[in-house]
């Protein structure tokens, strides 16, 4: 795929530092949801991630362990500090990453776009025009969205096949 080439890889790190990762393709899709859990579970007004195929995040750095978070979702973090630095969803399965933007490097670039759950947004959060905003979720239309996820479930999480 042209983009995933042309994409500069970005970085990431935890709270701690031990722990970095890159990605290595432009994401699926990067949306900002303001769920209740999200709140809860980001300690803020929104949670923002980078849905990728999880073969494209690579630990360049430090180790990571997984454990059990809300809705089973399994978080993946840095052994020595405890933070989230991607999640995997039991709906997706382990071969789609939802990286947390906020531990990127360069994280304004990848600014959301679409936004879920804004029947819980903060009252004092303008959403900027022209990015898709859902009561609860929606499809954003951008293209290859919905082939990319397939194309991982299909494959069970594994690297799809080469060509
Ligand atoms: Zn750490
Ligand atoms: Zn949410």
């Amino acid at each position: 795929m042209p983009t995933e080439i042309a994409f500069l890889p970005v970085t990431g790190r935890c709270r701690c530092e031990n722990a970095r990762f890159r990605l290595e393709a432009e994401p699926i899709i990067t949306h900002a949801c303001h769920c209740r859990l999200c709140q809860r579970s980001s300690g803020s007004a929104f949670g923002t991630v980078s849905m990728i195929e999880s073969h494209f995040v690579r630990l360049i750095a430090g180790k990571t362990q997984a454990s059990q978070g809300a809705k089973s979702h399994k978080q993946i973090q840095c052994a020595e500090c405890g933070c989230t630095l991607w999640v995997h969803r039991p709906d997706l399965g382990d071969g789609i990453a939802l990286v947390r933007v906020g531990m990127l490097d360069e994280p304004e670039r990848l600014p959301p776009e679409a936004h879920y759950y804004v029947r819980s947004k903060h009252p004092w959060i303008t959403l900027p025009p022209g990015v898709p905003a859902f009561a609860d979720i929606g499809d954003p239309g951008k293209p290859g969205v919905r082939e990319r996820i397939m194309a991982m479930i299909a494959h069970g999480g594994s690297l799809p096949a080469a060509g």
